[in-house]
């Protein structure tokens, strides 16, 4: 009988610390789903980085990576894409027309990487320097035919379930064509709405930023460090999270400097963005359940460092001057040069190699499927 006894005992304690194993394995399979920070800088080609390391003080923060890559970024009709079908690629894993907004070629909305990792029980973040309704975060919450349809893509944030968002358009929102307030409608959600500053975040609760009526100044002079703080606020915001996070940033200014053919403008928005992926990168390093991907959706400008002359030609030749280099452009539009990839993280080494823009969706959706039940 003693005997019986003890064997029933053996078998609910085999039963029980096999449960409570399995409890923790359950809890570490939660844990270990990985942060996403995907960090794109519009328009920024190899050339751009470049000025990294030959206009910038300090060391470059493009130094600290080891896994690199390139992406094609054509889109599905062109040789050279634009920022809509730019980010599509990376937001819905397809290519699609220029324009469009998180829609397939023939104009039908798809899900994108945001929404698929929300149902995963992820939550989700977008920053950027430019209205929020722009090309490149709107492609990463909204489903819209043409870029330009800003009200529409605004009425798509409402409903998006974003966590934490940072942007300008605010005139998208309040003074609208069809008269809504949609910042109201926010309100209602629950959302903490601030259209004045960089408040700190409630960390309880869903926060939306809306800092200017379009885009944020495009120039550093009156921009200031807001790129880098932003980007604080969201780290600060997400390293309370006890759920997993994927969390978009658009640095969107070196763009407009290959358009303009601004030299000068172009050098101190790549500082600024290498500034900004140092903060990511510390980031990263305390945290190493956190991959960062940083990339650009196509280059703009065909600018390129070529050696300098002098202005002034002697016997019909420009001089060189021997030994400097200046930044040159031959496009006020987008190329088609291949695109550098930057890992860092977990999955970090799938992004080595050559491939398609859309093929980046498709490896962070596996780094997901071979992180979360680790
Ligand atoms: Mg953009
Ligand atoms: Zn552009």
């Amino acid at each position: 009988m003693k005997c019986i006894f003890i064997f029933w005992l053996a078998v609910v304690l085999f039963t029980i610390t096999s449960c409570s194993k399995l409890k923790e394995k359950d809890k570490f399979a939660k844990a270990s789903a990985p942060n996403i920070i995907f960090l794109i800088g519009d328009g920024m080609g190899l050339s751009q980085i470049s000025t990294a390391y030959y206009f910038g003080d300090e060391k470059s923060n493009f130094s600290r990576f080891r896994n690199i890559g390139f992406h094609r970024s054509s889109d599905l009709k062109y040789k050279v894409t634009d920022s809509a079908a730019g980010a599509t690629a990376f937001a819905i894993g397809q290519k699609t027309y220029r324009r469009a907004i998180g829609v397939s070629i023939d104009s039908i909305p798809q899900e994108n990487i945001l929404e698929f990792l929300q149902k995963e029980n992820y939550k989700t973040g977008v920053v950027t320097m430019t209205s929020i309704t722009g090309a490149t975060p709107a492609a990463f919450y909204a489903h819209a035919v043409h870029r330009d349809m800003n009200e529409d893509i605004a009425t798509y944030l409402v409903d998006a379930d974003i966590d934490l968002v940072i942007g300008g358009g605010r005139q998208y929102f309040n003074k609208r064509k069809d008269g809504k307030n949609l910042i109201l409608s926010l309100i209602e959600k629950g959302y903490l709405v601030d259209t004045l500053e960089l408040s700190k975040p409630d960390f309880n609760r869903q926060n939306v930023y809306l800092l200017a009526d379009d885009n944020m100044p495009s120039r550093i002079a009156e921009r200031g460090d807001m790129f880098a703080k932003a980007t604080r606020t969201a780290l600060d915001y997400f390293e309370q999270s006890p759920k997993p996070y994927f969390l978009m940033i658009e640095g969107a200014f070196i763009d407009w400097a290959g358009h303009g053919n601004d030299a000068e403008m172009l050098v101190e928005e790549v500082e600024d963005f290498d500034k900004t992926l140092g903060i990511l990168i510390d980031f990263v390093e305390k945290h190493p359940n956190t991959l960062l991907v940083v990339t650009a959706d196509h280059e703009t400008g065909g600018a390129s460092l070529a050696k300098k002359y002098h202005d002034t030609e002697v016997f019909g030749r420009k001089k060189l001057i021997p030994d400097e280099i200046e930044l040159s452009f031959n496009s006020k539009e987008h190329t088609a040069t291949l695109i550098p990839v930057f890992a860092k993280g977990p999955g970090a080494e799938d992004f080595q190699g050559i491939y398609e823009n859309n093929d980046i969706y498709h490896k962070l959706i596996s780094v997901y499927q071979a992180n979360k039940n680790k």
